[in-house]
């Protein structure tokens, strides 16, 4: 997927870029109002997509190819349940007490891509789902860190990678981040695992999804005969948080965010707003 050269951006592309980012928060914020006991994940994806189209900007993973005979992918939104990993199909399937959704969407305005997610509990989950959920989402902030100028995509692995197999969490190998920009997917790879001072070296102005994916048991995954929907192989939940980064000397930057998702979550528990510059 991630084929060709690495391109570096421009400040009139980051502008792009966040932008895009900017959709699909609101995309994603707009599906968090509907977590919970009862939603068809269907609904997620449908008020996403207004939101989407309502913005000007296309959902880009609706129709994605992913090549061979597998049929393009039907959903403004990857909406992955409990032991599906990433890209399940929204469907006519009522979210759970307990259970884990990963939401995934992507978004092409103006000829820039956004890409991110979250993962969210239904209700009350098991003290076990919830650790999970926090460990994937520490261990993407700790990918971060490594994202900049002058370190190699190994950091980023090795940040994720040691963190969670130290909680007893499975790493998936097979599935990795990657560039953004004018394209989904761009060079480089942002694989999960990885050796410090290993792989590609990390330039300012490289924009970047980095996308631990954490299962509760081993990392192996298997796909199901529909050619999209990843599962853990040992049927253990799964958990996946996503940001978009800009590489720069001495810091990373996030150019997406999860502050209007958490405002959201805030405000369908009844809870009184957060200030946005809390959340990251
Ligand atoms: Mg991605
Ligand atoms: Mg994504």
């Amino acid at each position: 997927m991630a084929t060709g050269r690495i391109s570096l951006k421009n400040s009139a592309d980051v502008a792009g870029l966040r932008k895009a980012a900017g959709v699909v928060e609101r995309a994603l914020a707009a599906a968090a109002a509907l977590v919970r006991p009862g939603t068809a994940t269907i609904e997620l994806d449908r008020a996403a997509e207004a939101v989407i189209r309502d913005a000007g900007g296309r959902p880009a993973f609706k129709g994605y190819q992913m090549g061979g005979d597998t049929d393009p992918f039907p959903g403004s939104l990857c909406i992955s349940v409990n032991d599906v990993v990433v890209h399940g199909f929204p469907s006519a399937y009522e979210l759970q007490e307990g259970d884990v959704v990963s939401v995934d969407c992507g978004v092409e305005l103006e000829g820039y891509f956004g890409d991110f997610a979250y993962t969210f509990p239904v209700g009350e989950v098991s003290e076990a789902a919830q650790r999970l959920l926090d460990t994937t989402r520490q261990s993407l902030y700790l990918g971060i860190e490594q994202a900049v100028a002058g370190k190699r995509v190994g950091d980023i692995g090795h940040a994720v990678q040691s963190f969670c197999e130290g909680r007893g969490y499975g790493v998936v190998r097979d599935l990795v981040g990657h560039g953004v920009g004018r394209r989904l997917h761009e060079p480089p790879n942002v694989p999960n695992l990885g050796r410090r001072g290993v792989g590609k070296k990390l330039k300012a102005g490289l924009t970047i999804c980095i996308e631990p994916m954490v299962n509760g048991g081993t990392g192996d995954v298997t796909v199901d005969p529909d050619g999209w929907t990843v599962r853990t192989a040992d049927g253990a939940p799964s958990a996946h948080f996503e940001h978009m980064v800009l590489v720069e000397k001495g810091r990373a930057e996030i150019l997406s965010s999860y502050a209007l998702i958490e405002a959201a979550l805030a405000e369908a528990r009844g809870e009184p707003l957060a200030s946005p510059a809390a959340s990251g």
